[in-house]
Order: structure tokens, then sequence, then C-alpha cells
């Protein structure tokens, strides 16, 4: 076993963080030999019932929960800060062209290795990713966080219609491509697979019918796709299906929300929606970066917690324009403030690092295994420099609760803050 004594954050309740000022995390193996958090309190109180533990001390540090992004595109690495009229053009002019490049498996290496090390160089532990339409890209990725031990889930999207050459993939070649890749990758060491209809206009009905087959017959696989992100996209999907309720419920007519169903944006729907994703399991990954670069609207927090559906934050880069989850924690309260378009709301520090972590975790059907530190769960952990900027030592040095600690580092912080980032290491089967 090993321990860390500085400042400890841990959630006790949804949104409710705890800092122990003089803590003490305890990480130890579990009955499967994953390193878990064995114990987190105060040193005072834990240390007595650890003795001989080597602990590894870090005055004015704070430990907390690694990060959760719940919607990222790895192949849009370098589509980050592309200046576009919006979605549509976004896609056809930066996204397209970039992900058709990942038919090359070793550009798709090259990629994926560079994005997880900056994800980890962010803080993030945890993501939800889409590759592209090329099986290479799916293994690209999922190679590259096995060999830095990381919990990871993505897939391969499934595009047959309304995508250029290059990205488009076939209709049945693309769902016995998504079974393989689930048979190869899910719940391999800490990874997973999601079935991936990139969105409504790009997938056919038939493609659409067959992911919501695998959804049901694999059904701890993850779904991840987009919807009503833009009113132009909202519009398109009127018109392929003008008998559908709403845009949402194309997706449910071919059994795609369930638990473990993830749709980036939630942006431009209803109550009735909303009450869908509640009674379906259904979560949202709210991306506001994104929302706010492309101009596409806010989410409505809200409406969100008046029906009570799940939801976390997410970069959503390449749209999003920040790895940082104190960049999306920030914009998310922002997307919270703006109060024209709904009503405004002022998220609280604790709720808004809650969305990317433990509420992150849970949304995606992973509390209690990583996004908090409680024991039993996976010891995915950030190291924290509070001082790691002039004006943040400034600031963090005057806060007077928790929620000023929290909101300094929110609103002043980037990666400087991020000062190591520890991940849980499984047991090596094959090791002395
Ligand atoms: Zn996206």
């Amino acid at each position: 076993m090993k321990a860390w004594r500085a400042s400890v954050l841990y959630f006790a309740d949804p949104a409710q963080a705890v800092l122990e000022t003089d803590g003490l995390l305890v990480v130890g193996p579990d009955s499967a030999g994953r390193q878990v958090v064995q114990a987190v309190g105060s040193y005072s109180a834990l240390a007595p019932r650890f003795p001989g533990l080597d602990i590894t001390h870090l005055p004015g540090r704070i430990i907390a929960p690694g990060f959760v992004d719940m919607h990222i595109h790895y192949p849009q690495l370098d589509v980050i800060g592309s200046p576009a009229e919006g979605l549509l053009p976004w896609l056809e002019n930066y996204t397209f062209p970039h992900e058709s490049r990942f038919s090359d498996a070793a550009h798709s290496t090259e990629v994926a290795s560079f994005f997880v090390d900056e994800l980890l160089r962010h803080g993030v532990t945890t993501a939800l990713a889409f590759a592209t339409s090329h099986p290479a890209s799916v293994n690209a990725l999922l190679g590259e966080a096995q060999r830095r031990k990381l919990r990871m889930i993505a897939g391969k999207v499934l595009q047959d219609q309304n995508s250029p050459d290059g990205v488009r993939d076939d209709t049945e070649q693309g769902l016995i491509d998504t079974e393989a890749l689930i048979s190869r990758w899910h719940g391999v060491d800490r990874l997973g697979y999601a079935i991936t209809p990139r969105f409504v206009p790009s997938c056919s009905e038939a493609q659409l019918r067959g992911a919501g087959q695998l959804a049901a017959r694999y059904a701890d696989v993850w779904i991840q796709s987009h919807v009503a992100e833009n009113k132009d996209e909202v519009a398109w999907v009127k018109e392929l299906y003008p008998q559908a309720r709403s845009y949402l419920s194309v997706y449910e007519q071919f059994g795609l929300l369930r638990p473990r169903a993830v749709y980036a944006h939630c942006i431009h729907i209803d109550d009735e929606d909303r009450a869908l994703m509640r009674s379906t399991g259904t979560a949202a990954a709210v991306s506001p970066t994104s929302n706010l670069f492309l101009g596409s609207g806010f989410f409505d927090y809200l409406g969100a917690d008046r029906t009570g559906f799940l939801y976390g934050l997410a970069s959503d880069v390449g749209g999003g324009t920040s790895f940082s989850p104190f960049h999306t924690m920030l914009a998310a309260y922002y997307v919270g403030r703006e109060g024209q378009t709904k009503a405004g709301v002022s998220l609280s520090p604790q709720q808004l690092w809650w969305q990317h972590t433990g509420g992150a975790a849970r949304a995606l059907g992973l509390e209690g295994v990583v996004g908090n530190l409680v024991p039993g769960c996976e010891a995915d952990f950030v190291i924290l420099n509070p001082q790691a900027t002039p004006l943040l030592a400034r600031k963090t040095a005057q806060a007077g609760s928790l929620d000023e600690l929290l909101f300094a580092l929110i609103v002043l912080g980037d990666d400087r803050v991020i000062e190591q980032v520890v991940i849980s290491q499984a047991k090596s089967a094959s090791g002395p």
C-alpha cells in the first residue's frame, strides 16, 4: 500500500465536496489486484491505522479525482481552433478532410499517442471518445490508452450517408466492424467500447436499426452520438423524419436510448425529450466551449435538473476549444448564467467540479469506479498546485471557503495547475 499526505478533495454526496486540509489518501490493491482507494480522511485520524505506510508528503498541494471527459473526438486534435460559420460548414471544410486520414494506421497511432498524453497533461484520466469511421482509428486509440493503463471508452463512427468519400462507411460493413471491435476491446483491461452513430443525418435507417440491435445484444457497451446541437441540424432531421416527434425520439425508435447511452449537446430539446432522457437512463454530455465556439446555443441546466436526467461535462475537442477541465468548467458557468434563451443560473463551484468528475462518472455508469476518491474507487487522481501562477497563488491564499478556493482554480486555472497525474495500476498478470 501507498499513501499521499496533502489536502484531499473528494465527494461525500453528489456535488457535495469535502476538502481534508491535512488529509491522507491510502491506495492499495483490491481482491482483483486493481489499485483502489483504501481510505481517505484526516492524516491524524488515519495515520495510526496504517503503521509503517510509505507516505508521500506534499504540503501545499491538493489531491483531487482525475477528471472525466464525457465527449471528445481524438481525430479532431488538429481541427481545434478552425474558423467556420457554424457546425455544418465546420464539418465539411475541416472535420471530414482531417478524419479521412485515419484510414492510415500510422497516422492514427501518432495522433492517438499525442492525444492521450495531452489528456493526461490536463488531468483527464477517463474519456468517452469518438474515433473515425475507420476501424484502425479505434485500434490506435485504445492501444495507446492500454499502454498507459488508462480507463478509456471509444468507438468507430457509423456514417453511411450524407458524408463525403473517405469517411463514409458501408452500412453492413460498419456494423460488422463494430461488432468485431466490441469483441476485441470491450472489457479488456480498463477499456470499453461505444457504439457510435455520428448523428441521425449521417446514418441510414438500416444502419441506425443495426446499431440499436447491437446495443440490445451488448447491454454493457456504451452508445455515443450527438443530438440537438444546432438549429440547422434539428431542421435537417425534421426533413428526414417528418413523422418523428423530435430529433431525440428518432434515436428512441431505433433502440438507442438506454443507460450508458451518451448524447452530446442536448440543447434544442423540450420537456418531453428531457423526460425521455430520464425514463430511459440516457445521459447528456454538456459541451460548453464547443457550444460557445460554434454558436450552437446554451444547455438548460434548470430544465435538466427539473426533470432529473443524467449529465456531465465534456470538452468536445475539436469543436471545443480546450482540453483543460478548468476551461470547460468555466465555460459551463457562462452557459449556466446565460438567461436570454432559458432561465439563467449561477452554478456552484462544487457543482461544476462534480460535473467533470463524479457526476460524469455517474452519467457514464461508472459511479464508484472513477471520478471520486472514496474507498473502492480506482486510484486515478491529480495533484494540483494552487500556487501555479502568481495570480492564482495570490487569489487562493485569500480563499475563505472551499467554494472560493475551487472557483479561483476554475476561473484562473489551466494545465499549469496539474502538477502530477497518478493512474491506477493493475497488478500485471504476467509479472513476477
Ligand atoms: Zn462531438
